[in-house]
């Protein structure tokens, strides 16, 4: 028997139920293979930083699966409908009888995978595998048996569904005897990258920061998670994202360092918890709700909003010079890295939607071109969320005010002045409002004023909304 395990966001060697099926039986032949599709990586803005990410990891996995004595094979076509031919062509090639892969849930992905068995339907067997969330989409589901549309009682399910699961991470297959391989440099994606230091592509350091994440900061999560200077989080996205890392990894070590953490739903491990849960219930949303995936809002009538959609707003919010300092740190925070903290995604949303009345579109698709661990379903669920267009969002009417965001959650301007170097001189108590102490001392300041008037800008938008939704 001839075993293909095709590799997509799962660029991991263990706790890969698609790799350790596909090298269960010892006689196997055991191949392995990833498609790179560059127009398909353009159609979804995917970020040169994640591309080089990719492109990185792969080189990694390369070497973890010789470890293995298997053969990673590389191929590039243009996009999804392509990369069914290139399948076809390999399995033919290679005299593959069975093809191993773990589930992709976008609808895009999904329909690739539907096209791709029932070309191979009668010559290769597919073994599909759930590896890259701890429950299978639609498999959570209220009294109703409905998806559910608010996120606690989705936690509270799933919560009830943890405790009684005996879970088991899948262990790195032995390497395969009698497998002899040769491997070739994985070439240049034809899609740009750009190189970054942030997340390091080896897997024992991506472990290293799970591990320390889980026995040093974790119990401080609860209140630092929100201030961006303190690098409370985890910073585990980026391996999330490309399954660097499992969630059933990440689950496992902070049950091993908290057991029965559940127990204190105000504890620090409880909180991470629930935002490893945030990213299942986006992506069970996405799939009960394919219309996510489509560009479609949650909330229908909000898609009669009169956007402003001005266009020199929009590229002031993109550079971080819209003339308030927390938006604009965070701005070169996420252009600079290709990372931003979650306090600061949601400021920076909230602030394009609601103070500058911008399609939360533009955005959505801006984050995608820029962030490392872009992902459709957590950003399109964070944009909605911001937008108040999303379910179990936050209320339209609700709007963050960027000065006292900033004063909040970085109140002695540490962030600003990292990313901000301008505005150094400027003393901590005016460093939310610097406009008003360079008036004050007469000095001139080499930072734009601000680009609206929030209190204006708000009653703006409370109209643009209260007017689509009577329009429904
Ligand atoms: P931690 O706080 O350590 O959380 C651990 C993990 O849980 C994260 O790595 C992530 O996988 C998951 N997670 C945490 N919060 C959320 C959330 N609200 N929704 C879904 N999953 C979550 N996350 C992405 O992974 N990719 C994106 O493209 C993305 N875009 C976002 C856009 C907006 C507008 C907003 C408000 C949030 C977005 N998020 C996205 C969610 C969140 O901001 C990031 O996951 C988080 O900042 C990553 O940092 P961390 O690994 O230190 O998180």
């Amino acid at each position: 028997t001839t075993n293909l395990i095709w590799f997509r966001n799962d660029l991991r060697v263990t706790d890969n139920p698609a790799l350790t099926n596909a090298c269960k039986d010892q006689n196997a032949t055991v191949i392995a293979l990833y498609i790179a599709t560059p127009e398909q990586w353009k159609m979804h803005h995917m970020s040169a930083r994640q591309a080089y990410f990719i492109h990185v990891r792969l080189t990694e996995l390369q070497k973890e699966l010789a470890e293995l004595n298997i053969q990673l094979l590389y191929q590039s076509c243009n996009n999804f409908t392509d990369s069914i031919d290139v399948i076809d062509n390999i399995c033919q090639e290679y005299q593959i009888n069975q093809l191993f892969y773990n589930r992709q849930y976008e609808f895009n992905e999904h329909k690739r995978d539907c096209l791709i068995k029932k070309k191979l339907k009668k010559s290769v067997k597919c073994i599909e595998l759930d590896g890259n969330l701890f429950t299978i989409p639609l498999t959570i589901r209220n009294g109703k048996g409905e998806m559910y549309k608010v996120f606690t009682p989705f936690r509270n399910t799933f919560l009830d569904q943890f405790i009684q699961t005996d879970y088991h991470l899948y262990e790195q297959p032995e390497p395969r005897e009698n497998q002899k391989i040769k491997s070739k440099k994985i070439p240049a994606f034809d899609y740009p990258t750009e190189k970054f230091e942030f997340f390091s592509p080896i897997t024992k350091k991506a472990l290293q920061r799970l591990e320390e994440f889980c026995a040093e900061k974790v119990e401080g999560y609860t209140e630092k998670r929100d201030i961006p200077s303190l690098d409370y989080t985890s910073q585990l996205s980026a391996y999330l994202a490309l399954g660097v890392l499992s969630v059933r990894q990440c689950l496992h070590h902070l049950t091993q360092e908290y057991p029965r953490f559940w127990e204190n739903q105000k504890s620090g491990a409880f909180s991470w918890f629930n935002e490893l849960i945030w990213r299942e219930f986006y992506q069970h949303l996405m799939v009960a709700h394919p219309r996510l995936c489509k560009h479609k809002p949650f909330i229908e009538w909000t898609d009669n909003i009169q956007w402003k959609n001005n266009k020199d707003h929009f590229e002031q919010w993109k550079a971080g010079n819209t003339g308030y300092p927390i938006i604009d740190a965070a701005m070169r925070q996420l252009n600079q890295t290709g990372w931003m903290h979650n306090r600061l995604r949601m400021i920076t949303a909230s602030f394009l939607v609601k103070d500058l009345l911008i399609d939360w579109r533009w955005g959505e698709q801006y984050f995608m071109s820029q962030l490392t661990d872009g992902d459709l379903a957590a950003n399109n669920g964070g944009w909605q969320w911001a937008a108040s267009t999303g379910t179990d969002s936050t209320p339209y009417f609700r709007i963050f005010n960027p000065t006292t965001q900033g004063q909040r959650f970085d109140p002695e301007g540490i962030f600003i002045k990292q990313w901000l170097p301008e505005l150094k001189q400027v003393p901590t108590k005016l460093i939310h409002t610097p406009h008003q102490w360079a008036e004050k001392v007469g000095k001139p300041l080499n930072y734009p004023n601000p680009i609206i008037i929030h209190d204006i800008a708000r009653k703006v938008t409370l109209e643009a909304f209260e007017k689509a939704k009577k329009t429904d």
